[in-house]
């Protein structure tokens, strides 16, 4: 367990993290950049690239993905990458200036054989480039938990997406518990977690605050937390969505960062249809993890070299420009 993030504040309540996210936008933001500065090197990005590792045909109903089986979206089926092609993938992504890459499976579940037996090659070999490893695969159990961790696995991805009283309006094939489990199971093999969410899925604010006092009140809380906009995919039950306004990600971001001081914080999925102004104030209060690469799974992400301009602009270190 990683003492230094053990909670200390005092147990907080829904309500509590409502009135923190209704505060004026600014308070909000100034407050959350005192906590990030008095916590972390506000100064210092941290970078990760995903890569889809075996696309689409996900038995999974998720309302807002482009992988679900359950929907027909312009998103073709892929079977499990090889080992090399996923390894060439990691180096470019090494010589991009990501210091973790991440490799996602559409898969409900991690099922033991030899499909799991290649992804644990992938960890291995990714880790020996000198990379921080992630993986998210679905629903796993402890000893598969296990077997990532002597892998070389550094994070477990598993979003739990929205607020507990939402989350079966987006999702019916798999319950919040059951995601709280495979978290337990990542948890008790001593991997870091990576847990976040998704804004834009018809959510309240108060569902909002329900997942952020989810995450907070975890023991320790995550170690790395994507908060994410939905990219609307057409053919999903979400893809006429409009998109979240700016300042309620701002909102969202400056909120976690209170609640969870020590954590990262990564702008994911939706940024590339941020400005970079709402970006620098993600930044402001509180951000400091992102996706590089022109693509976050199946959606567009900003290009690298916008990426590299704008860090510049702000004067915001990476691993690759110290
Ligand atoms: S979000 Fe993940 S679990 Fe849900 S449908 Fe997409 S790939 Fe499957």
């Amino acid at each position: 367990m990683n003492l230094s993030s053990v909670q200390t504040e005092p147990t907080r309540t829904r309500a509590d993290v409502q009135a923190l996210l209704e505060k004026p936008l600014l308070d909000l933001v100034f407050e959350a950049a005192a906590v990030h500065r008095q916590h972390q090197d506000a100064g210092y990005v941290q970078c990760s690239q995903l890569l889809s590792i075996k696309t689409g045909g996900c038995p999974e109903d998720c309302n807002y993905c482009s992988q679900s089986a359950h929907f027909s979206t312009p998103v073709a089926k892929e079977p499990l990458m090889e080992v090399d092609q996923v390894l060439a993938s990691a180096k470019q992504a090494k010589e991009g200036g990501a210091d973790r890459f991440c490799m996602g499976a559409a898969w409900r579940e991690v099922k033991d054989g030899p499909e799991f037996d290649q992804v644990l090659n992938m960890v291995r070999e990714v880790k020996a480039l000198g990379m921080e490893t992630c993986v998210t695969l679905g629903m796993l159990t402890k000893g598969q938990a296990q077997r990532l961790k002597e892998a070389g696995l550094d994070y477990y991805n598993h979003n739990l997406d929205t607020g507990r009283d939402h989350y079966d309006k987006v999702i019916t094939t798999r319950s919040y518990d059951d995601r709280l489990e495979t978290l337990n199971a990542v948890r008790e093999a001593d991997l870091n977690v990576c847990c976040g969410g998704i804004l834009g899925l018809g959510e309240k604010s108060s569902d909002r605050a329900q997942l952020l006092l989810e995450l907070a009140s975890m023991s320790p809380p995550p170690e790395s937390v994507p908060i994410n906009s939905l990219v609307a995919v057409e053919g999903t039950p979400l893809g006429e969505t409009a998109p979240v306004d700016w300042s309620e990600f701002v909102r969202v971001i400056a909120a976690a960062r209170i609640l969870m001081p020590s954590a990262t914080l990564r702008l994911s999925a939706g940024r590339g249809e941020m400005s970079e102004e709402a970006q620098a104030l993600c930044f402001l209060a509180g951000a400091n993890s992102i996706f590089m690469g022109d693509e976050l799974l199946t959606t567009p992400n900003p290009a690298p070299d916008s990426d590299a301009a704008l860090l510049s602009k702000l004067g915001l270190r990476t691993q690759a420009t110290p």
